[in-house]
C-alpha cells in the first residue's frame, strides 16, 4: 500500500510506503512504549501511595509500610514479653509446688525411713527456675524460638516434678506405714520389755498389740506380698507381707486369714479377722515390723499415731 500525503498550498507531495512489514514493526514500538508507560505509571503510583496512602498500596501490591512493620513488630514484642512474664511466674510456681511436695512427702514419710527417702539423695537434682528475659537487639523469631525452647523446659520441669510425686507416693505405699486396724482401736504402745502375761517374768515383747472384738478387720499396711502364713503355737493364725526396701509387717492372734500365700495386696485391704489363736489372753491383734530380720517398733512407722506414745 502506498499512502499519498500532499500538505498545504504548497502541495508538497509526501508518499510513504505502508508494507505489513512496517505496520508491524510500529505496532511493535507502540505497544512497547505503552507498556513501559504503564510500568512507570503504576511504579510511581504505588511509590506515591506507598508515601501517602498506605491503604491503597496495601491494595495496589499487597505490602506493608516499614513505619506499619515497626508498628507490629512493638506490638508482637509487646506481648511476647508479657508470655514470657507469664512463663517465668510459672517457673517460680513450679519450684514453689515442689517445695510443697517435699513438706508433704515430709508429713507422710516416718522418721526412720526417712533416709531411705528416694528423694533424701535428691537425685535428679532441684529444678531451676528459668528467668525468661526480653532482648530487643535479637530478631523477633529468634526470641520466639528461645521463648519456645524455655517452654519446653518449663514441661521437663512439670513431667520430673510429677514423676518425683508418683515415686515418692509409690515408695510410700510400699512401706508398712498404714494402721493394721482401722482407726487403730485398742492400741497399746508395748514394744520391747514387759512383763509376760504368761509367765509374770520381763520378757522382749516384739510388736505392738491392739484389742479389739473378735472379727474386726485386720488391713495391710502397705503394699506388699504375702510370703508366709500358718499357725504357730505362740503367733496363732498368723500371716507375714514383704514390703520394699527390706521390711515385712506380721499380723498374728487372727481368728481368719483372708489371703494366699503369694498373693499380692494393696495398703488398706482386709487380709484376716482378730481372734485370740495362739498364746493370748484376749482378743486382739498382734502387730510387728521387721526391716532386714530386725524388730523395729511399729509405733514409729505409723504416721497418723500420735508421736508421743512412741517409745524409742
Ligand atoms: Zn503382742
Amino acid at each position: 500500500m502506498q499512502l499519498i500525503w500532499i500538505s498545504g498550498s504548497t502541495a508538497q507531495v509526501k508518499k510513504i510506503n505502508i508494507t505489513a512489514r512496517t505496520l508491524i514493526k510500529a505496532a511493535a514500538v507502540v505497544s512497547f512504549i505503552l507498556i513501559l508507560l504503564g510500568v512507570g505509571i503504576h511504579s510511581l503510583g504505588f511509590r506515591v501511595a506507598i508515601q501517602y496512602s498506605p491503604e491503597l498500596a496495601r491494595e495496589i501490591g499487597g505490602v506493608i509500610t516499614v513505619q506499619e512493620k515497626d508498628a507490629i513488630e512493638t506490638s508482637y514484642r509487646a506481648r511476647l514479653h508479657e508470655l514470657q512474664n507469664q512463663l517465668t511466674q510459672l517457673t517460680e510456681r513450679i519450684v514453689e509446688m515442689k517445695a510443697l511436695k517435699d513438706r508433704f512427702a515430709d508429713l507422710a514419710t516416718p522418721a526412720p525411713v526417712k533416709r531411705l527417702s528416694p528423694e533424701s539423695g535428691n537425685k535428679g537434682g532441684a529444678y531451676q527456675p528459668i528467668t525468661f528475659k526480653l532482648t530487643p537487639q535479637k530478631s523477633l523469631v529468634d526470641e520466639l524460638d528461645h521463648a519456645l525452647g524455655n517452654t519446653s523446659s518449663i514441661q521437663q520441669g512439670v513431667k520430673n516434678l510429677e514423676n518425683s510425686w508418683r515415686e515418692q507416693y509409690e515408695w510410700l505405699s510400699q512401706l508398712p506405714t498404714g494402721s493394721p486396724i482401722q482407726n487403730q482401736l485398742g492400741l497399746s504402745s508395748n514394744f520391747g520389755s514387759r512383763l509376760d502375761p504368761f509367765t509374770n517374768l520381763l520378757a522382749q515383747h516384739p510388736g505392738i498389740d491392739f484389742s479389739a472384738p473378735s472379727g474386726t478387720p485386720i488391713i495391710a499396711s502397705g503394699n506388699g506380698t504375702v510370703t508366709s502364713l500358718g499357725y504357730d503355737a505362740a503367733y496363732g493364725n498368723y500371716l507375714e507381707i514383704s514390703h520394699s526396701d527390706g521390711f515385712v509387717s506380721k499380723y498374728a492372734h487372727a481368728k481368719k486369714i483372708h489371703v494366699q500365700q503369694g498373693q499380692t495386696v494393696k495398703r488398706g485391704q482386709i487380709i484376716a479377722e482378730v481372734g485370740s489363736t495362739g498364746r493370748s489372753t484376749g482378743p486382739h491383734l498382734h502387730y510387728e515390723i521387721t526391716h532386714n530380720g530386725k524388730h523395729v517398733n511399729p509405733m514409729q512407722f505409723l504416721i497418723s499415731s500420735n508421736t508421743q506414745l512412741a517409745k524409742k
